[in-house]
């Protein structure tokens, strides 16, 4: 028998996990007629839920002893959950997939045929359209794309979700990463295997609300770039030697128009603007240093990712 873990990352989900429960198991049978070697666990991970997850959970699991779950002592991410998941599933395949069904269950088979008879180590999702999400959040994320596929050497796919197969190899070798400030996309680029791409069009959800603000997004965007990227860190050398050069220049002008013409040095308003400008880029070049140190400073205390509260293991245990 071949065990197939599902793992779902739950944050305030009391209303989509019942639905989602329904249609991963509908799913399942189908795939059961295809490979009927194949077993399935759901692993899921309440990450912290202040609503009724946890409890609509254990009732789900006093029905179905496929159900399994790891719940946190608070929220600490989706990132964070992903990787108790990966911890705790004992599947020899492994899907990340999100609770509020965005993630079609319909592409499992498909999926599954990539990595048990393809020989694919992964397979993973993107969407090619971003319908439904407000046009300026779409703008944002193709601006993100580019800047870090630009300065980052590890390969991070617009579009992706994390919704994705992987072979239990994989899925070890993104638990031997320990970094504190996870970001999965990197991560997976990072580790490489091969990898085939499913397309499919964006979904919306349905229950609940998406937990992604605006600002939770950009300050996830920039643990992305200095997550997998060191070149901001070099920024400040560039700034610093075009504008030695900009300067070296003005002197010169200003040495010859004192010697040949006889000007008085004027320009005091040139000056205030000169140097705002610079101590401006003195800041954002010192901000830059200060977001790397803060990443060091997170990493180097060596906190653990999540810390568990209950699960399902330890409770039947007792
Ligand atoms: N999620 C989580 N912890 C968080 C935020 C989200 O476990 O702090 C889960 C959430 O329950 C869902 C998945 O991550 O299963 C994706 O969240 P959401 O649908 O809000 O994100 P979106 O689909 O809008 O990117
Ligand atoms: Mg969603």
């Amino acid at each position: 028998m071949k065990l197939l873990t599902i793992v779902v990352p739950a944050f305030n989900e009391e209303e989509s996990i019942p639905l989602f429960y329904g249609e991963i198991i509908k799913e399942f049978e189908s795939i059961r007629k295809e490979w009927p070697d194949m077993d399935m666990e759901l692993l899921l991970v309440d990450d912290g839920s202040k609503d009724d997850t946890l409890k609509v959970i254990r009732s789900l699991r006093e029905k179905d002893k496929k159900v399994r779950y790891v719940s946190f002592s608070r929220n600490f991410g989706k990132e964070a959950a992903i990787y108790a998941g990966l911890k705790h599933s004992r599947g020899d395949y492994i899907v990340t997939m999100d609770a509020d069904l965005q993630d079609p269950p319909a592409l499992l088979p498909e999926m599954l045929s990539a990595v048990r008879k393809e020989g694919y180590d992964s397979a993973a999702t993107r969407r090619v359209t971003r319908k439904g999400e407000p046009p300026i959040r779409s703008f944002f994320a193709r601006c993100f794309y580019r800047i870090i596929n630009k300065m980052s050497n590890t390969d991070i796919v617009d579009g992706a979700r994390d919704y994705r197969i992987m072979t239990r190899k994989m899925a070890e070798s993104i638990l031997s990463m320990k970094e504190y400030n996870r970001f999965t996309k990197g991560i997976y680029g990072w580790i490489g295997f091969n990898t085939k791409w499913l397309e499919y069009e964006n979904v919306e959800r349905v229950a609940g609300e998406t937990k992604w603000s605006f600002w939770k997004l950009f300050k996830y965007a920039i643990d992305g770039i200095v997550g997998f990227s060191t070149a901001p860190l070099s920024m400040a050398t560039y700034f610093g030697i075009f504008m030695a050069f900009v300067a070296f220049l003005l002197i010169i002008f200003i040495i010859v128009k004192k010697l040949v013409f006889g000007d008085p040095t004027s320009g005091w308003s040139s000056l205030v603007c000169i140097l705002l400008m610079l101590s401006g880029i003195q800041m954002f070049c010192l901000g830059i240093v200060g977001q790397y140190l803060s990443k060091t400073y997170l990493e180097t205390k060596r906190r653990p990712i999540y810390i568990a509260k209950n699960t399902s293991d330890e409770e039947e245990e007792e």
